[in-house]
């Protein structure tokens, strides 16, 4: 990380690389984090009247101020010659961000003394916030730039960015137009995230997740990249890569424990696909893979939207020999006329009832009611979003089948994956793997 020489605060490009992340993460865990964007009025007046020296010396008042007005977490930075940001994840709302900088400007209200002189600042301060205003650092940095504007045509000291997200960003464009590359440039990976049999504990498979290095960017989180990609179409592409890839992979995976199945994504803009039941043919042909090991998840929603194309598409899938997954499940509000006739071979129970149905008596109802709706049509019932051990043994009393979370395993890598599978010899009480030697019974 480089630091801004005047102030020690991080400079612009740490700055850049340290708000990427922070969204990355931001998104990825469902929490709120504020940009606070603090620009000195007419600067330049105060190296006129005192010098650059004096200037200098304000500067690095102004950067301990921020420090003062922030909690230890927050990420202070000089981003311009006169500019200063702050980075305060994990906010509960934008009035978190607006205490700060109303601090931070209450601050700056006092005298700054430098040799001997009294020099009165002023300042204006833009705050954005992400997810709301941006999901990157880019957007974020403009969207802050743009209420500092705005403040000022107000004549106010401070302004929280105004516009919602833009339904289509030039964020947009830019991450659809890196995505066109993607599968040709090799920047996509797989991860697989595995699957166990509730009650006898061993693998039954593995959830295959995308994951986006792009040249330009770094990592981008799913969530962001694949809404993108079905917008552009590019996540047709990308599907018949992913279905490719996880019908190769899985034929390298160890036969310790039995055939194990591979579960692909398919998104609605998929489903519409001519050519899906084709390309799955000659795919599962290609890489002599079995039929029955493959699972193809669709959201409960998309599969709703217009059931007659998607459930054609599920028979065509099964009769294969391939299962489908309902993904998602609870969250699509399917009618429960239309779930008799769904053809799928399994329901995923959504994570947002399974996280924390220990806790939450009407997640846990719920999840009760969606185990025993799909048991009756003899479906097989997956638990995301297992997140540890008290969720395990509660699904394990619903007579829940397989259960898929970070308690489990993270996604990983397929050498990860491979090693996983081989070192894999049952759960202890916090998820670690229990690895080590199968036991020897030849001790005679
Ligand atoms: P999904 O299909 O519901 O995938 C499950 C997501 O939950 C994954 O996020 C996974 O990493 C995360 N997850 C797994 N276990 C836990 C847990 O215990 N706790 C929590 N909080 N999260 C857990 P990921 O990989 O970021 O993917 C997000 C979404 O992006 C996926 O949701 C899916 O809708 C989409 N996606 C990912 N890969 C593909 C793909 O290859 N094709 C398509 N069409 N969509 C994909
Ligand atoms: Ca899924
Ligand atoms: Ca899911």
């Amino acid at each position: 990380m480089n630091n801004d020489r005047l102030t020690g605060l991080h400079d612009r490009p740490s700055f850049m690389t340290l708000i990427n992340r922070q969204c990355e993460q931001s998104i990825n865990t469902g929490s709120t984090l504020a940009v606070v964007l603090l620009d000195i009025n007419c600067f330049r007046k105060v190296n006129v009247a005192f010098g650059y020296r004096a200037g200098d010396e304000v500067l690095n008042v102004v950067g301990r101020l921020l420090g003062e007005a922030g909690r230890k977490r927050d990420l202070m930075s000089r981003i311009g010659d006169d500019q200063f940001a702050m980075i305060l994840p994990g906010v509960m709302n934008v009035g978190h961000a607006v205490l700060a900088a109303s601090k931070l400007l209450r601050l700056l209200e006092a005298p700054i003394v430098v040799r001997d002189q009294q020099i009165r600042l002023s300042a204006t301060v833009g705050i954005a916030v992400c997810p709301q205003h941006g999901r990157n650092g880019d957007v974020l940095l403009a969207q802050a730039e743009e209420a500092i504007r705005i403040a000022r045509d107000d004549g106010v000291p401070y302004a929280v960015a105004q516009r919602e997200r833009l339904s289509r960003t030039s964020e947009d464009f830019d991450l659809e137009f890196g995505l066109q590359t993607a599968v040709s440039a090799g920047e996509l990976e797989l991860y697989y995230q595995p699957k166990l049999h509730i009650r006898d504990k061993v693998p039954v498979g593995a959830e295959a997740l995308m994951r986006w290095n792009s040249s330009m960017r770094g990592d981008v989180p799913a969530t962001e990249f694949i809404p993108a990609a079905e917008k552009s179409g590019a996540i047709i592409g990308m599907t018949q890569w992913a279905i490719n890839t996880a019908l190769r992979q899985s034929q390298e995976w160890p036969a310790r424990w039995g055939t194990l199945g591979v579960a692909v994504n398919l998104s609605a803009r998929v489903l519409n696909d001519p050519t899906l039941v084709e390309l799955l043919t000659g795919s599962l042909g290609i890489w002599e893979a079995e039929a029955r090991s493959l699972t193809l998840e669709v959201t409960e929603s998309s599969a709703m939207a217009s059931p007659d194309v998607s459930f054609e598409l599920f028979r065509a899938i099964r009769q294969l020999g391939a299962h489908v997954s309902l993904d998602d499940f609870g969250t699509g509000y399917s009618s429960l006329a239309y779930f008799r006739d769904i053809p799928a071979d399994e329901l995923k129970l959504d994570q947002s009832f399974v996280t924390d149905m220990v806790r939450n008596q009407s997640n846990l109802h719920i999840a009760r009611l969606v185990i025993d709706l799909a048991h009756s049509f003899d479906m097989t019932v997956v638990a995301e979003g297992v997140e540890n051990a008290a969720t395990y043994r509660l699904l394990a009393k619903l007579g829940c089948d397989h259960a898929q979370g970070y308690f489990v395993a993270r996604p990983m890598r397929q050498e990860q994956y491979v090693q996983w599978l081989e070192q894999y010899r049952g759960l202890s009480e916090n998820g670690a793997v229990l690895r080590g030697r199968a036991k020897r019974r030849d001790t005679g």
